[in-house]
């Protein structure tokens, strides 16, 4: 795609004059901390500013340098992390802090091949960190930024989407600023955060608006295209809240489901009877088979939770089981109240004061 210099020079020149007049304040900017820029821009993957800025803060209050991180736990890590989703992302910083502090020495990389060695870390993520952090040239392209050039020119895949990606790509390089790549690159993303919006983009407070190709034609809702997503799924499972003989709740980590990894949760069984609704007997049934070794006794029924991920929706059942028990299973017996101090997803967090306020009632 032909890009001529005085327009190039023209969409840099708009974008960060732009910056300079209404750049967002935002708590990674404050120095050019390499460190806080990666924490940054992993936790801004998938997730938007106002999300993260109060996990920001409380993560680096806890881990202010690198080698602070890597000498943490993975559930010191994970604690500071529920509720913000995705979290594969939090044991790539934890990874990734302990490369830095071993073959680094807690100096942080400062080339694009040695960022690309970090995990979870991909060419656009590895490009905004050097970028914003050492003003090297590199190019961004993230989906605020694929929003603002799709539409700036009316991009199309035609089918072709690899072909399609390495037009964003050189698109995206020809546009960057030789000068100022680390304004640009924040320049570009505060752009599609705040104006060039997926949904009503504020076309007339944007400083491009007058040779954006998209505005002109009226035709921005059709960029960037829609890729075919697979329709949400919706996955059903049984919750049980094991309570025993000394009011103990049975907790256990997830190692099966890669989005909850790591994370503690009450014992979970898929419910493939996808049509019905689990009866007292199959609850009882079901906990016997899994643990032939308890007494079971009085069983009370909860409300139905739904949990939106973003590829599929979550049905849980849950249901709190009285027993009697001698032995100790896979897990851990905690009070109801000390899952405050493990890492639990959003979703089991939802579970557990869906009974608690029930208990409390
Ligand atoms: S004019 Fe509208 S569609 Fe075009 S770049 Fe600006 S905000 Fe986006």
């Amino acid at each position: 795609m032909i890009i001529s210099d005085s327009q190039r020079m023209w969409f840099t020149t708009q974008l960060l004059s732009y910056y300079k007049l209404s750049g967002r304040t935002l708590p990674w900017r404050t120095d050019s901390n390499l460190y806080k820029i990666w924490v940054s821009e992993i936790m801004l993957q998938q997730t938007t500013v106002k999300t993260v800025i109060p996990y920001y803060e409380k993560f680096i209050n806890a881990f202010p340098t690198v080698l602070k991180l890597s000498a943490a736990s993975l559930t010191e890590i994970l604690l500071l992390w529920q509720g913000l989703g995705y979290y594969q992302r939090a044991k790539n910083l934890y990874l990734g802090s302990r490369i830095i502090s071993e073959i680094y020495q807690g100096a942080m990389p400062g080339t694009l091949n040695e960022w690309l060695k970090i995990p979870g870390v991909g060419l656009s993520t590895a490009s905004a960190i050097l970028a914003i952090g050492t003003n090297q040239y590199h190019t961004i392209l993230d989906a605020n930024v694929k929003r603002v050039i799709t539409r700036f020119f009316t991009i199309s895949s035609n089918n072709h989407p690899s072909k399609y990606n390495k037009t964003l790509w050189e698109v995206a390089q020809k546009l960057t600023s030789k000068e100022e790549p680390g304004d640009y690159a924040q320049a570009i993303m505060d752009l599609g955060a705040t104006v060039c919006l997926n949904r009503n983009p504020e076309c007339g407070k944007c400083p491009i608006h007058l040779h954006c190709k998209a505005y002109i034609s009226n035709s921005v809702q059709n960029y960037p295209e829609k890729i075919n997503r697979k329709p949400k799924t919706t996955y059903k499972e049984v919750c049980l809240l094991i309570r025993n003989q000394h009011n103990k709740y049975l907790f256990v980590r997830n190692d099966k489901n890669k989005l909850l990894e790591s994370l503690w949760q009450p014992p979970t069984f898929p419910w493939p009877e996808t049509n019905k609704i689990p009866t007292l007997d199959s609850i009882n049934g079901l906990f016997t088979l899994h643990y032939p070794e308890f007494r079971s006794g009085k069983i009370v029924t909860l409300s139905k939770i739904t949990h939106d991920f973003t590829h599929r929706t979550n049905d849980v059942y849950p249901f709190c089981i009285h027993t009697e028990t001698k032995k100790n299973p896979t897990g851990t017996w905690l009070e109801i109240e000390e899952w405050k101090s493990i890492p639990v997803s959003t979703l089991y967090q939802k579970v557990l004061k869906a009974y608690l306020s029930v208990e409390q009632s």
